[in-house]
This record gives structure tokens, sequence and C-alpha cells, in this order.
């Protein structure tokens, strides 16, 4: 070890030490729930996850035990209550640098069910800091809170939320668009067993959606089972080709090294009703338009005679430029 890299590890440790003397002070003391547990809070949150359980609904009806945190959330006006001492240690963070921020993971503990009419109190502890950690990202500390929450004194449940603060990884250098030659090659499909078949299809040009062979519903992207019926089985139709622009988005940020933006991502309604993202050629990035008719091909892109790579992608139909807005 160089004398240089000894010192930076001893500063390193000075920082860690300083995070650490955090560890089990408050992050948040005294929180109270904007709403008592209600009932249209856990139908809303029904409908959006989708679930059906008879649990939620009726006159016996508790809480889905995965809303544990909307009952603590503060919304867009946010809390009151957060503590210096969380404030302090993001401060230090920030100050060495760590000023980027990702969520890692989250658990939580359910003690009892909640009920309509339920009023949610909560405190948060700052849980653990972490050594420094080298990611892909970057470095930094994993910082763990704890919210108890409580109904009338009583611990209903634990959500513990974990984040790494970090210094960004240098980035690579970003290409110029001018530079098109030495642009980089597109990222290659991940291709698994449950999409194996999907890529097969487009090295035969064609464009294969999954059938369930039990209910005959048609799904893409490609899935292990059905969403309709829960059946593992299924069999292929090939798409005609004929689709509409549903929704797109134009792209402008980030540049990724290879693409050359501003270009369209197209949300394209294959006739046979299943949607597709892909790309829309034909007509400039500005105008493409929901509702535009397009055509599927196949396009093949860098050419790498080892490793080629060919996709679908959607042509505007000439002259029929009917869309709407
Ligand atoms: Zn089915």
């Amino acid at each position: 070890m160089t004398s240089e890299s000894a010192v930076s590890t001893a500063v390193v440790d000075e920082l860690g030490a300083r995070l650490k003397a955090y560890e089990g002070r408050p992050a948040a003391v005294a929180g109270i729930g904007k709403d008592p547990v209600n009932e249209p809070m856990i139908r809303h949150w029904c409908e959006a996850m989708g679930d059906t359980n008879p649990a939620y609904a009726g006159p016996d009806a508790i809480a889905p035990p995965t809303m544990l945190q909307a009952w603590t959330m503060g919304g867009l006006s946010g809390h009151s209550g957060r503590t210096g001492a969380h404030d302090e240690l993001f401060d230090l963070l920030d100050e060495a640098g760590c000023t980027s921020v990702v969520a890692t993971d989250c658990e939580q503990e359910y003690l009892r069910p909640l009920r309509p009419g339920d009023e949610v109190t909560f405190d948060a502890v700052i849980e653990a800091v972490s050594d420094r950690k080298t990611t892909k990202l970057g470095t930094g500390y994993f910082v763990t809170t704890r919210m108890d929450v409580r109904v009338d004194q009583d611990l209903v449940g634990t959500h513990r939320f974990r984040i790494l603060k970090y210094a960004p990884a240098r980035q690579k250098q970003k290409r110029k668009p001018e530079e098109e030659g030495a642009r980089a090659r597109r990222p290659r499909p991940v291709v698994n067993r449950d999409n194996a078949g999907f890529w097969e299809g487009v090295e035969r040009h064609q464009l294969l959606i999954q059938r369930c062979t039990n209910c005959g519903t048609l799904r893409h992207p490609w899935l292990p089972g059905c969403n309709t019926c829960g059946g593992p089985d299924w069999d292929t139709v090939e798409a005609s080709g004929d689709g509409t622009v549903y929704s797109y988005v134009v792209m402008h940020h980030p540049p990724f090294p290879a693409f050359n933006p501003p270009y369209a991502v197209g949300l394209i309604e294959l006739a046979e009703g299943v949607r597709i993202v892909s790309n829309v050629v034909g007509v400039p990035y500005d105008k493409v338009r929901v509702g535009l008719p397009v055509r599927l091909e196949f396009r093949r892109y860098d050419d790498d005679e080892d490793d080629p790579l060919v996709l679908p992608v959607f042509r505007v139909q000439e002259g029929r430029e009917g869309g709407v807005g």
C-alpha cells in the first residue's frame, strides 16, 4: 500500500465513523397519518394493483398489509417532524461528494391488520449506516431507516427502507452525434427461456404473438403464463404486420451511445390488438403522431457478420397520414 492510499483510507474511515454515530438517532418523531385507515384509499389501491382479495372489501374489510407505508406518506405537501439528525447525516454525505441517491430495498413486517378507522402514528429511526461500499453506480454508504407504525401505542408494523447515497462513478465519455461511423453497437436483446421463441421468429422475419391455449388471449411482451386465466400453455400466431401508433415519446436525453437523438419510440397497436414498443421509421421524429397507420418491416442494424441484429420496426404508410393531432 502506498502512503497516498493509506492517507485516503484514513480519511474515509473518519467519514465512516462520523456517519456511524448517527445510528440509533431519530429520523422522524411523532408523525401522524394524514388520514385514518379508510375504505376509499383501500379501494383505489386494490384497483391500481388489480388485487381482488375479498378480505379488502365489505363490512369486515382489512387494509392490504402492503399499504402500510401509504398511511404514513406526507403526499405532495409533505410532513413536518423530520429531525435534524436525518438532515445532518445527508448533508455530511453530500459534502463528501455522495450527492446521488438510489433506493435499494424495502422490507415490511406486519404485526396486526389495519382496519378502516385506525389512526396511525409513526416514528422513524436511522437504524444502520453501512461501511463504505463500491457498486457499479459509484462509491458510498447504505443508509437504513426503520419506521415503526402504531395505532393507540400498539406497534402494528415496521417499514425498513434502504438507500444507497453515493458519489457517481465517472461516466464514459459521450460520443458526439456527428461521429456516426464510430457509434457504439446497439445493445443486444436479452434472450431468455421465456422470450426465446419471439427472437427466433424475428430471425425468420416473423413477428410472433403468444396465445394462451386455454382461453385464447393474445399477449405481448412474452410471458411464462396467461394474465387472464393463469394458464401456462401457449402457442403463437403470426402478426399480420398492420398496426397504428397508439402512443409515442421522442427521446432527447439521455444520449445512449448507440442511438442518435432525437428519435421517436412508438407504442404500436397491432391489428391483432396487442401492443409492442418499437421504432417508427419513414418519417422524421417530429412527424410521428398518434393514430398513424404503420406496417411491420424487419431492419438490420450494425453490419456485424458474427452477431447480426435484426429488429422489427414500423414504417409509416405513405399517403395515409390521417392521424389525429
Ligand atoms: Zn388464458
